[in-house]
């Protein structure tokens, strides 16, 4: 039998199903949130699959390793890792908007 790992456990694994549930959202008490450039992100920019540091670094694995580069906001916590990580400082933490 196979031996299991982190990733197989939906409980830890932080591209599970269960990490994308109702329960998992982040609701209104963000105070910032990633925006990215598409001018300066590197895949986004040259249509190429490159980089992708923001998707192997977002704690919550909701960073779409697509062209464009996309973030799912309804799960992004604000964390700003993607911000720090990012090699093209494409990714710029900017306040919520309170409406
Ligand atoms: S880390 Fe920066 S350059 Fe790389 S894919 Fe993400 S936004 Fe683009
Ligand atoms: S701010 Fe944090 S949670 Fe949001 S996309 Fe970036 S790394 Fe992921």
């Amino acid at each position: 039998m196979a031996s299991k790992s982190a990733h197989d456990d939906p409980f830890t694994c932080p591209r599970s199903v269960l990490c994308k549930s109702e329960a998992g959202k982040t609701g209104d008490w963000r105070s910032s949130r990633p925006e990215i450039d598409l001018k300066k992100c590197i895949p986004s920019k040259s249509g190429k699959h490159a980089c992708h540091l923001c998707w192997m670094y977002c704690p919550e694995g909701i960073v779409k390793r697509s062209i464009p580069v996309e973030i799912d906001y309804d799960y992004c916590k604000g964390c700003g890792i993607c911000a720090e990580e990012c090699p093209a400082k494409a990714i710029e933490m900017v306040k919520e908007r309170v409406d």
